[in-house]
């Protein structure tokens, strides 16, 4: 198996650049996957920590089940291919193909046997005996990728190999390179700066910017729904187009303003019911539209915005018109539509072009994150409670001491993925799409629209939901009840200790330093191996001047004889599970529960199952 398990990796250059945070992905064996983004952005960093060319800061990699941090290169089942080439040229090419089999001392015949098998899936056949000079870029390339195939690598690395080559040759080489990864059936990675050779190639894409990943997705995927600003501006051409807006709903329409020009559309509501609700509160968005979701039209009825025409690029298939909302032609609304190059239209031209509501894209102006993802992240039930219970139409849901509110008008948030197939709420289930591999539905409960992701689902047109209510926000005139946070936080350090213990005949001391985390009065000594990968991760002066931090769940702590000292404040009830919620020091720590406790207890982390978070860098060390 040549499978790439990439757990939360990161590289600190020993000038303090962060080239890569918390990288983390699974590549399945076989798997083609690209890492894109633009110069500097660390995919090169990346490709070179799996290929054992640069220290691995924090994190840890295995490649075919086998943790390979401390392996050399040469061990690591690997070949690399770059984008100079990097060709011995005195030698023939046969020699170059055969030179690292070479050193391995391999038996004649066996490298005879491979370089020429490279040579013809490669077809360069007939150039073994001539000299690189020789030979043009791609056929260059060609034989750099033989040299890497006939190492018979579990795990091919290639780093922007196509970037020296002209336009023509790199789209030639592309489909050789596909056609290779199909004959040799191993995994690939492929570095690249071009999106659309990203686009072309992979069979999942990870985008990267300034040292994190994006978003990481099949093609299709990241195109028709890219999870921030960055992603959807960087992947396709022509760019997106990018417009500042404000929405406002009134009942099953939206009415977007784009404020730049003062230009006001109207869309279906349907269009953005996966949006969050919060976005039709006035607050200003970017709206994204692709060219070719932006039409010439007649017809100015349905959604549609008039442009002033600047320029038109003729491409032959299709025609790129560019223009502006603002009748001036100036301002900040610039805007491409690709057309078919039906219509007659020249520079100057006020033209009306219909927007395709079913492909906006909606992002937040500060975290310029998606506001109308493929999977919502919440809905909105507005209820009432009475009596300790939950209201919402015809439903009836009593709430656990945990959410105790007064009788009223509530809004209740409820996480999409926070449903579960037994509970008592009934819902019409209006339509279910698979998202990604999960089945996403739209219900109707008692009256209130959201989504659901369902763990299975089998057509039924209605089922009775359970939510977890832990996972819910409610917001009455008194104030909000938040959820159960998923993650405790615990301030510590890093610490050696010294022991003394009695051994052999005369029972002499010994002393021995053991190693562990200290948070307020309390020492936790930890295994070899956490210690490994804090001084791995830190060097061995900052281990222990790093202020760290400990993360795990609720589930990820127990009430103890020593530990953590904390003081309860409350216990949470849910109904089916308990929680306490504990003051300890500076922050509050809860524990799942089955016992009543109260005044000064002790928390014990499961260190099996824990986090640890180095602050100042914020990066995850464990
Ligand atoms: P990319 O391959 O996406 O162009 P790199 O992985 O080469 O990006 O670089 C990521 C970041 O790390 C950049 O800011 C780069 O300047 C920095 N970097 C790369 N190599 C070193 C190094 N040896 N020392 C310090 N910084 C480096």
């Amino acid at each position: 198996m040549s499978d790439v398990n990439i757990k939360h990796l990161y590289k600190v250059y020993p000038n303090g650049t962060k080239a890569v945070n918390d990288f983390d992905m699974q590549i399945a064996d076989k798997e083609f996957i690209v890492f894109v983004g633009p110069s500097g952005c660390g995919k090169s960093t990346t490709l070179r920590m799996i290929a054992g060319l640069e220290d691995i800061s924090a994190g840890e990699l295995s490649i075919g089940g086998l943790v390979v941090n401390d392996v050399e290169p040469k061990d690591r089942d690997i070949a690399m291919v770059f984008q100079n080439y990097a060709l011995y040229p005195h030698m023939t090419v046969y020699e170059n193909i055969a030179f690292g089999l070479r050193l391995r001392k391999l038996p004649k015949e066996e490298i005879h046997k491979k370089v020429t098998e490279a040579a013809e899936i490669l077809g360069i056949t007939e150039y073994l005996d001539k000299k690189p000079k020789e030979m043009s870029g791609g056929q260059r390339q060609r034989v750099a990728l033989g040299r890497a195939i006939v190492r018979e690598p579990k795990v091919m690395l290639l780093d922007e190999p196509l970037s020296n080559l002209d336009a023509k040759l790199r789209t030639q080489m592309r489909a050789e390179i596909l056609k290779l990864h199909k004959k040799l059936n191993t995994t690939f990675i492929y570095v690249t700066h071009d999106q659309v050779e990203a686009m072309t190639m992979g069979t999942r894409i990870v985008v990267m910017k300034e040292g994190y990943v994006q978003q990481t997705d099949a093609p299709k995927n990241l195109y028709d729904y890219p999870v921030n600003k960055f992603v959807a501006g960087f992947i396709g051409t022509p760019q997106m187009n990018f417009f500042k807006v404000k929405l406002t709903r009134s009942g099953e329409e939206v009415e977007i303003l784009f404020t730049g020009c003062g230009a006001k559309t109207k869309v279906p509501y349907a269009c953005l019911r996966k949006a969050d609700p919060d976005v039709f509160g006035g607050i200003e968005m970017w709206l994204g539209i692709r060219a070719e979701d932006l039409s010439v039209t007649e017809d100015g009825d349905g959604a549609a915005v008039k442009v002033k025409v600047s320029h038109i690029e003729e491409l032959g298939s299709e025609t790129l018109i560019y223009g502006n909302l603002d009748m001036s032609g100036e301002g900040p609304e610039g805007v491409i539509i690709r057309d078919d190059g039906s219509h007659p239209v020249k520079a100057g031209d006020v033209i009306t072009a219909a927007v395709n509501g079913r492909k906006l894209h909606l992002f937040y102006t500060d975290t310029e994150r998606t506001a109308l993802p493929r999977i919502p992240l919440f809905g909105r039930l507005h209820c009432k409670i009475q009596n300790c219970a939950l209201h919402i139409g015809q439903n009836v849901l009593p709430l656990p001491p945990a959410l105790d509110c007064s009788d009223g008008e509530c809004l209740v948030t409820v996480p999409t993925d926070a449903f579960t197939r037994d509970g008592e709420l009934e819902c019409e289930i209006i339509s279910c799409e698979d998202a990604g591999g999960v089945k996403l539905a739209e219900i109707d409960a008692g009256g209130e629209r959201l989504y659901a992701a369902l763990p299975q689902y089998n057509g039924e047109k209605t089922l009775r939901l359970g939510i977890d209510l832990k996972r819910i926000s409610v917001s009455t005139g008194e104030g909000t009840i938040l959820p159960l946070p998923a993650v405790n936080r615990t301030d510590c350090k890093f610490v050696k200790r010294i022991q003394k213990t009695a051994s052999g005949k005369g029972k002499k001391t010994v002393k021995s330093a053991v190693f562990g985390f200290q948070s307020g009065d309390a020492f936790f000594e930890v295994s070899n191996e956490i210690s490994q990968k804090i001084f791995t991760a830190l060097g061995i002066k900052k281990a222990f001047t790093a202020k760290l931090r400990l993360e795990y769940t609720p589930y990820g702590v127990a009430v103890a004889r020593d530990g953590i000292a904390a003081t309860v404040q409350k216990t949470l009830d849910y109904g089916a599970e308990k929680f306490l919620a504990c003051e300890a020091g500076e922050n509050t720590v809860y524990v799942k529960t089955e016992e009543n406790y109260s005044g000064k207890i002790y928390l014990m982390p499961d260190f099996g199952n824990i986090s640890v978070v180095d602050t100042e860098r914020e990066i995850k060390i464990i």
